[in-house]
């Protein structure tokens, strides 16, 4: 019920609606008023002929009986019916003349005297001559004042007539009225006759009005309504809408709208899909096509590859050039990534010098090909900035697409092999998979502990070695001055014969405690080192004592 009532007032309010009601109304309505403007103009016109051309006939008969009958008019008998004689001759009962006058003229005519019809073509409701009949006194008393012909609208016998009324004279001196009448029903129906081609053409008129103002209306509308859908597609974050190619063509405001339509698009379309610095498709849109790819190999079993790249060492170009010049390089990378591109998929800056390409229909080898090729350009690409000249390279992480239905692990799979390449030198393109990498790393990190066991082993050799060093330093001191050694402490002063001297070379575990003593850094602290330390510090506690000695 709700609905349909919000329906019946979208109707309502609706623009088709309110453009017919305001071109279809005003139309039929001028229609209407000219065509009873038409009807009642014509009728007037009508009725003017008519008047002249009933005063004609009435005229007409009375100057036929003045010629064909010479005399003066006269009435025998005091009763009715009158009868009325001409000079001698009767005229009451011969109809020949007005018989023959009304035929011809398409009317009725009566002879009147006083206020009675004596003669006349017009019948009453029996179909008979409706003669000795009473005429309206009104028009009887305006003729005996005036003596004028009279046109009247009069009803006779439920009838409704246009009648001319004429006096008839004996000499000067009236003595009746010939009438000439014309039934209004037969008037208007030849005037209907005569009116109807005209309605007919007016009412075509109209209607090929109304079908091309409908017409035109529901192009309008159609084109308002493309605009309209355009516009809720734009706001639901649809910006690959066209609008139809009519609409754009069209010369006057709605073809100008439309156009503004679409830059208004266009514009949106860069402020949402692109990165402002480069140009390039950020990360949104770049996810979102990567996706729509993604899809288009699920159901086309298309191939596809996807790479993660990454300027290296970029936080040191903007470190020594500046960020402008940083910017520079990153619009450099995005242009030659671009062309690099060009025909094989498309380019997103994925982060802040990181970048995805996504390779359409190109498997990871021919994939991995053409990355070595855009890394070549990146290796020879100068960036020059002021008077400095800036280069770079780039680690590339790429991946094949076959395996995977979701893009969010394939991009996981591409980064690693980025990742990899970072740590491994950087400056190339890794396609190798994240499982053999991992391998190949734990590989090289079982290689490392072995060499570092080595090692280690060999720093025990030289703290032995070392040990040894300390003892002859030792037992160089000792000949040298007796006193000196008399002033020393116990264990200092301990000879080679004295055990405590021993205790001066240094095991793995004491050369650890004494980096702890000495406050050294025992992560930084490298066991050669810290023999070379210990060293020191028997050698500096000696002479010391010595020095001490003396004084
Ligand atoms: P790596 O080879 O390991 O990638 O080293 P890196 O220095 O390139 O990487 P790191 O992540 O340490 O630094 C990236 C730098 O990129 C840091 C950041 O300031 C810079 N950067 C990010 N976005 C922009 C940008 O739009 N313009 C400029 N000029 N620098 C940017
Ligand atoms: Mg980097
Ligand atoms: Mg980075």
């Amino acid at each position: 019920m709700e609905k349909k009532v919000t329906n019946q007032k979208k109707r309502k309010g609706s623009l088709r609606t309110s453009i017919l009601v305001r071109t279809l109304v005003p139309m039929l309505l001028m229609g209407a008023i000219f065509a009873i403007a038409a009807i009642s103009a014509y009728q007037r016109f009508l009725v003017k002929e008519l008047e002249e051309a009933l005063k004609g006939v009435a005229k007409s008969v009375a100057a036929s009986y003045e010629t064909m009958v010479p005399g003066l008019y006269q009435t025998t008998g005091d009763t009715e019916p009158y009868k009325i004689l001409k000079g001698d001759t009767e005229i009451t009962g011969n109809y020949a003349l007005i018989d023959a006058v009304a035929k011809e003229s398409e009317t009725e005519v009566s002879v009147i005297f006083g206020n009675v019809r004596v003669l006349t073509t017009l019948n009453n409701s029996h179909g008979e001559r409706y003669i000795n009949s009473g005429v309206n006194p009104a028009i009887v008393s305006d003729m005996e004042k005036n003596k004028a012909a009279i046109f009247h609208e009069v009803e006779i016998e439920g009838n409704a007539y246009y009648v001319c009324y004429i006096p008839i004279y004996n000499n000067d001196v009236y003595v009746g009225m010939v009438a000439a009448a014309k039934s209004v029903r037969d008037m208007k129906s030849e005037r209907n006759a005569a009116l109807f081609p005209i309605l007919l053409i007016t009412i075509l008129c109209m209607l090929l009005a109304s079908i091309i103002s409908v017409t035109y209306t529901s192009g309008l509308l159609g084109d308002v309504r493309s605009m309209k859908k355009f516009l809720h597609g734009m706001m639901g974050g649809e910006l690959s809408n066209e609008l139809p190619a009519p609409l754009l063509k069209r010369s006057d405001e709605m073809g100008e709208i439309g156009k503004d339509l679409n830059d208004m698009q266009a514009a949106i379309r860069v402020l949402v899909e692109r990165d402002p610095l480069t140009g390039l498709y950020n990360r949104r849109y770049g996810g979102a096509r990567l996706r729509k790819m993604m899809q288009q190999k699920e159901k086309y079993g298309t191939s596809c590859a996807v790479c993660i790249c990454d300027i290296d060492f970029f936080k040191k170009v903007n470190d020594t050039y500046g960020h402008d010049a940083g910017d520079e390089v990153l619009k450099r990378v995005a242009s030659i990534l671009t062309r690099g591109m060009t025909g094989k998929g498309f380019v997103a800056r994925w982060g802040g010098e990181e970048f995805l390409l996504a390779f359409n229909k190109v498997g990871q080898d021919q994939a991995a090909a053409y990355l070595e090729e855009i890394l070549d350009q990146i290796r020879a690409a100068e960036v020059h900035y002021g008077a400095q000249t800036i280069r770079v390279t780039m680690s590339f992480g790429v991946a094949d697409g076959g395996p995977y239905t979701d893009y969010g692990p394939l991009l996981n799979e591409a980064d690693a092999r980025l990742y990899y390449g970072k740590q491994n030198g950087r400056n190339q393109v890794v396609s190798t998979s994240s499982e053999i990498l991992k391998a190949m790393a734990e590989e090289k990190k079982a290689k490392e502990e072995n060499a570092k066991a080595v090692l280690e082993s060999h720093q025990v050799d030289e703290v032995a070695r070392a040990a040894k060093k300390v003892e002859a330093l030792v037992a160089d001191a000792e000949p040298g001055d007796e006193n000196m050694m008399e002033g020393t402490e116990k264990n200092t002063a301990s000879t080679k014969e004295d055990p405590d001297v021993e205790n001066l070379i240094p095991s793995a575990e004491l050369a650890g405690k004494m980096a702890k003593e000495h406050d050294m850094d025992k992560n930084l602290f490298n066991q050669s080192e810290l023999i070379e330390q210990i060293i020191q510090r028997i050698g500096d506690t000696l002479l010391k004592e010595i020095s001490e000695n003396d004084d």
